[in-house]
C-alpha cells in the first residue's frame, strides 16, 4: 500500500480569534492572508509577492496553529508535511514527495503549503555525520529549493514553515526568493497566558466562578500555550474523576502541578 504522502485540508475552520496573544506575528501574517485574497493588488506596481515565510519559535507556542489560521482566513487550501517523517526515508523518496506535494498545492492555487519541523531536513548541508539518510536529506532539501525557484511570479502558493532551531538551518534555505521573512513566536507573557486561559476555557462545560484567568497566568509563568490547553483539559479530567460538576480552582493546580512534573521529567531526560 501506498503510504500517504502529505495531509491535504481544503476546508480550515481554524481563524485568528483561535490563536490568543501574538499580536505582532498576527499582523505578519494578516499580509499574508491579504496576498492570497488579492495578489494582483500587490502585483499591479511590479512587486513580487513573498514564497515563503519561517515561523519561528520554542515549541508549543502555536506555529501551527497560526499557518492553519493563515489558510482558514484566506479561505485557501492547506497542504501540510513533517520535517520528522523524512527522518527514516528511502532514497529518492523524500525529493519525489516534495515534488508532488508542491504540484498538488500549485493544481489548487491559492494556497498554503506547511512545513512543520523543517530543521530536519533544512539543516546546513555537510554538517551531519549520520552516514545514509543524510544523503536522502540533502536530496529532500535541494528538491524543496529547486520548487521554491520554480515557482512563477503568479502561482500564489506561499510556504510556510516552523522551526525552533533556525540558527541550524542551511542558509541557502533563507535566501531572497525562499524563506526571506521570519516571523517569530514567541512564549507568551501574563497578558497572553491569560488570553490563551480564556480560548481554553471556552469548550469546558462547567467552571467555577471564582476562577480568575489573572490568577491562572500567574501561575503558570514559562508555560506555552500547548501547556496550558494540556492544563485546561487535565483539570477537566481531574475534575470528572472526583465526580464533581464544575471544574474549579483546586482542579487547575492540580493539573498544574501535574504538567509542570511532566515538563521537569522531559527536561531530565534531555540534559
Ligand atoms: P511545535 O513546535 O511543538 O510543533 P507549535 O508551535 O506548532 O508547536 P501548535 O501545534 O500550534 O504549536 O500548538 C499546539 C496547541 O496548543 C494548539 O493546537 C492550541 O490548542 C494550543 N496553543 C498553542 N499556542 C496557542 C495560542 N497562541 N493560542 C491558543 N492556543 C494555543
Amino acid at each position: 500500500s501506498k503510504a500517504k504522502l502529505f495531509d491535504q485540508n481544503t476546508d480550515i475552520k481554524v481563524s485568528f480569534k483561535d490563536v490568543a496573544g501574538l499580536e505582532g506575528a498576527k499582523e505578519e501574517v494578516q499580509e499574508i492572508v491579504d496576498f492570497l485574497k488579492n495578489p494582483k493588488k500587490y502585483t499591479s506596481l511590479g512587486g513580487k509577492i513573498p514564497k515563503g515565510a519561517l515561523l519561528v519559535g520554542p515549541p508549543g507556542t502555536g506555529k501551527t496553529l497560526l499557518a492553519k489560521a493563515v489558510a482558514g482566513e484566506a479561505k485557501v487550501p492547506f497542504f501540510s508535511l513533517s520535517g520528522s517523517d523524512f527522518v527514516e526515508m528511502f532514497v529518492g523518496v523524500g525529493a519525489s514527495r516534495v515534488r508532488d506535494l508542491f504540484k498538488q498545492a500549485k493544481e489548487k492555487s491559492p494556497s498554503i503549503i506547511f512545513i512543520d519541523e523543517i530543521d530536519a531536513i533544512g539543516r546546513a548541508r555537510g554538517k551531519s555525520n549520520f552516514s545514509g539518510s543524510n544523503d536522502e536529506r540533502e536530496n529532500t532539501l535541494n528538491q524543496l529549493l529547486t520548487e521554491m525557484d520554480g515557482f512563477g511570479t503568479n502561482t500564489n502558493v506561499i510556504v510556510l514553515a516552523a522551526t525552533n532551531r533556525a540558527d541550524v538551518l542551511d542558509k541557502a534555505l533563507m535566501r531572497a526568493g525562499r524563506f526571506d521573512r521570519q516571523i517569530y513566536v514567541d512564549l507568551p507573557d501574563l497578558r497572553e497566558r491569560q488570553e490563551i486561559f480564556e480560548v481554553h476555557l471556552k469548550p469546558l462545560k462547567k467552571v467555577n466562578e471564582e476562577l480568575d484567568t489573572e490568577f491562572l497566568a500567574k501561575q503558570t509563568p514559562g508555560f506555552s500555550g500547548a501547556d496550558i490547553a494540556n492544563v485546561c483539559n487535565e483539570a477537566a479530567l481531574i475534575a470528572a474523576r472526583k465526580g464533581k460538576e464544575a471544574v474549579g480552582k483546586q482542579d487547575f493546580l492540580d493539573a498544574v502541578d501535574r504538567i509542570v512534573g511532566g515538563l521537569e521529567k522531559k527536561n531530565k531526560i534531555i540534559t
